[in-house]
């Protein structure tokens, strides 16, 4: 049974769950708004429970044996068919993730749904070279065999919807796995899309599912359901304890990506100018990026040239509508998330930290909240040890590089590292001293996907990215054959 497609600005969107090769409704929704019009309702979307959960797992388990026993050759014709599907639907699916979770419309349709084209197939081509290993010793004939794990749940946050999933759900589907994904609750709708083309693309029913619903009631279920082998979510570390915790009682291996509190570190030998440019990035998507380097750290003798030049990069920024090509700045995703992030510029206020600029919301209809800085008056301060999720930045100044490296790695977190230098050497030495899943030197964000991707601290567990991913959505087992053990 299901629900009348939703015509979200021109583009048909399915508002149910996907679930062994069929859209299933729920007799229970949740609204689903746009943050560039709090008054403007997108869908009602299928709230799925207990109920959904069982039904998307019981699939999962009963299409896993015939997926797993594919080659990587045959899984990978239909990660490369979804692939060509999402650049085709590149257009429509940017235009209803702009709307749902408000990142702008061009770099959405540049950049990061591409990407997910190009993580199905990546993986596709990764799994087909993912290799055995054989060796001889003590007699017998060892050979590595990696095997599917089994079924899989995916739980994924609200930020960068799409990518996201693609990212988790490719090299489970391409080691062998069959996928559960659940998408959040405030920008369901690009997954739903995806689901349109996996259904286009002939994967068999039940090999990739959906459901949607709140995290506490249709993820819990998916969770600590003993039916799953694996586990990968990104979300919040109170998530990532919970879903550690149902993890556990099943003896589940699982990853989680829990957000970063990431310094950026501007020496005084730095290019200041293209380090303030950089700086400015970070307010992009509103902030809303757990790899952003949120903490400026900069070196005492170019505190205030640096300040001055990334007051001037800021300026730069246009708040708009994220449909519009002129926009550079986003509202954020929701009045919750919106109170969250001015909860914390108030008590920062309030503790006695400097509010260097911003500090405020834009207005009180809209969502938009200005790029702000903040000088904490140490570095116990909440919003220096808190990730905020949000346009604001802080800054702190150090005198020396062993304390540039003691205030980097000071917080709990460890996802990622900006450093600005010119010396080669220095970015060597920080590169092994600084706690950080990824660092990135006078660079952001670019990404080969072969590498690893993960935090340390509380930004995670595990790590993604290359065979990293497929080792992760793998068995590895041991063979030994006692040599001369002859043809039967
Ligand atoms: P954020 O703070 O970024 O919203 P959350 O950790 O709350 O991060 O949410 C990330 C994802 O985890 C969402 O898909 C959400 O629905 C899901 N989620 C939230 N609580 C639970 C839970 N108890 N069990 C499983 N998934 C959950």
């Amino acid at each position: 049974m299901n629900t009348p497609r939703v015509d979200v600005d021109g583009v048909s969107v399915s508002p149910d769950h996907y679930v062994n090769g069929h859209r299933v409704a729920s007799s229970r929704t949740f609204e689903d708004r746009s943050p560039l019009d709090w008054t403007w309702k997108l869908a009602e979307v299928a709230r799925g429970g207990a109920l959904e959960a069982d039904l998307a797992v019981a699939a999962a388990v009963a299409a896993f044996p015939a997926w797993a026993a594919l080659s990587p050759e045959a899984r990978g014709e239909y990660l490369d068919r979804l692939a060509d599907l999402i650049d085709r639907d590149v257009e429509r699916i940017a235009h209803v993730e702009c709307l749902d979770m408000a990142m702008l419309e061009e770099s959405l349709r540049l950049r990061v749904i591409g990407r997910g084209a190009r993580n199905f197939r990546a993986y596709a081509e990764l799994a087909r070279t993912y290799e055995s290993r054989s060796w001889s010793s003590n007699g017998t004939d060892n050979t590595v065999l990696r095997m599917p794990a089994g079924p899989t749940v995916v739980i994924t946050p609200w930020n960068a919807p799409f990518m996201l999933s693609t990212w988790k759900c490719a090299p489970a589907l391409a080691a062998g796995n069959t996928v559960v994904l659940k998408p959040a609750e405030w920008s369901p709708l690009s997954c739903s899309m995806l689901m349109d083309l996996v259904s286009e693309a002939g994967f068999p029913p039940g090999v990739f599912n959906l459901v949607q619903g709140l995290g506490a009631e249709v993820g819990a279920a998916l969770v600590s359901d003993p039916r799953v082998r694996r586990i990968s979510f990104t979300g919040s570390p109170e998530t990532g304890r919970l879903i550690g915790e149902a993890a556990a009682k099943n003896i589940v291996p699982f990853t989680a990506e829990l957000g970063g509190k990431g310094p950026f570190l501007v020496f005084a030998d730095a290019d200041l100018d293209a380090a303030a440019q950089k700086a400015a990035v970070m307010f992009d998507d509103g902030g809303q990026v757990c790899l952003a380097g949120t903490r400026l750290l900069v070196h005492s003798s170019v505190r205030d040239e640096f300040v001055a030049l990334f007051e001037a990069a800021t300026k730069q920024h246009v708040l708009g509508d994220s449909r519009e090509r002129a926009t550079t700045l986003s509202p954020l995703i929701h009045p919750e998330h919106v109170a969250r992030v001015d909860g914390f510029v108030t008590r920062a206020r309030e503790h006695g930290d400097t509010i260097l600029f911003g500090g405020q919301r834009v207005d009180h209809e809209g969502l938009w909240y200005e790029p702000t800085l903040v000088e904490p008056l140490s570095n116990d301060s909440e919003i220096v040890q808190r990730e905020v999720f949000g346009p604001v930045l802080t800054l702190q100044t150090f005198a020396n590089e062993s304390e540039a490296v003691e205030l980097a790695n000071s917080t709990q977190y460890g996802l990622s590292a900006i450093i600005y230098t010119s010396d080669e050497a220095r970015a060597e030495r920080l590169g092994r001293q600084l706690r950080a899943g990824t660092i990135w030197v006078n660079c952001f964000l670019i990404r080969d996907l072969s590498a690893p991707f993960g935090g340390t601290g509380i930004s995670g567990i595990g790590r993604e990215g290359g065979d990293y991913a497929l080792d992760f959505y793998s068995d590895l087992k041991t063979l030994q054959i006692k040599e001369g053990t002859t043809h039967g």
